[in-house]
């Protein structure tokens, strides 16, 4: 089975306009969403405008603040406080990743944390350990979600996450792990947690006899083909985030989009699988609007 995450993203727009729709018939404003972005990455830019593309579709307000790349860290850590004061902006994000000269996590770490709808900052990352209400990163936000609307159960599953970053595998295996107590506004409500989860990373030894012992793999290492079929139990469970580009002649632009997973010999013994594009990739998009709808929402009171 193909975990179609653009149909179900689709899906989750349709909620989301019905419900931005009903607040502005109740007489309330529409959520807002800053994006933040510096220089002129052309991934980023595209990320960037396919989230204000998904913003403008639901009816969330969108408003790209774009600086040059010669921006400095003081000038850029003053606009995230104006961020975090503005009351019409409910959340925002900072397109990474950021010019050398720009300290990442002195940015992030700046941010608000109910505005941080990419849920980066230490404290919704705190919060999130700890079962209080909290903004969560967005690509596990979507994984977890097209898990939960295709009815696949992770309690008691053994789940092999391969990486370890702060965006994607330490969040999502603590998402995974979790008891499911966080119940949160456009989330279906679902008993996804509670997994058995092993973290691997570059410096795993014998990654395969782990993978082959997963009912449910996770693999977002950048790194093309890196999950085979010699290393899948039938019947599991496949999630790719990778997001990597090979040369591809054949192809206008001279490349393709693939993820780290050998589909093509993966995909037939697998129970269920992500394709990319089109798995985990608008799965994430759609998260950073229904954060953007929770922190316009949530009342972090704990
Ligand atoms: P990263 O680049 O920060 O880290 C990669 C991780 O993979 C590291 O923890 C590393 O230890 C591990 N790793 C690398 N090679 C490995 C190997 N051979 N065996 C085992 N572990 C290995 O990761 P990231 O920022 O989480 O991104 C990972 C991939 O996911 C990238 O391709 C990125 O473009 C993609 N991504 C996709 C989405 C999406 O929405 N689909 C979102 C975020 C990231």
């Amino acid at each position: 089975m193909i975990l179609d995450g653009k149909k179900i993203a689709a899906e989750i727009r349709g909620e989301l306009r019905e419900q931005i729709e009903a607040l502005r018939a109740a007489g309330k404003r529409a959520p807002k969403l800053a994006i933040v972005i510096v220089g002129h990455n052309p991934a980023s830019e595209t990320y960037v405008a396919n989230k204000i593309k998904a913003c403008a579709e639901v009816g969330i307000e969108a408003e790209k603040i774009a600086f040059e790349s010669e921006v400095t860290e003081t000038e850029l850590l003053a606009e995230v406080q104006r961020l975090n004061n503005d009351p019409a902006i409910d959340g925002f994000i900072v397109q990474l990743p950021l010019p050398e000269h720009i300290c990442e996590t002195k940015i992030l770490t700046a941010i608000d944390y109910r505005k941080d709808v990419d849920g980066l900052t230490p404290e919704n990352v705190g919060r999130t350990v700890q079962g209080l209400p909290s903004i969560i990163s967005a690509t596990p936000r979507g994984i977890r979600e097209l898990l939960a609307r295709y009815n696949i159960p992770t309690e008691g599953k053994h789940v092999v996450v391969i990486g370890r970053s702060n965006i994607v595998g330490k969040p999502v295996a603590l998402l995974l792990m979790q008891r499911p107590y966080l119940s949160l506004p456009g989330m279906s409500a679902s008993s996804l947690g509670d997994a058995t989860v092993t973290i691997c990373h570059s410096k795993t030894q014998d990654l395969a006899s782990i993978c082959r012992t997963a009912d449910i793999i996770i693999v977002a290492a950048g790194s093309p083909k890196l999950l085979t079929a010699e290393m899948v139990k039938p019947g599991a469970t496949i999630v790719d985030v990778g997001i990597n580009r090979v040369d591809d002649p054949a192809s206008p632009k001279g490349y393709r989009l693939v993820g780290d997973v050998d589909f093509e010999h993966v995909e037939p013994i697998a129970g269920a699988i992500t394709p990319v594009p089109g798995g985990v990739g608008p799965m994430t998009i759609v998260s950073l609007l229904q954060n953007t709808l929770q922190a316009y929402d949530l009342k972090f009171d704990i």
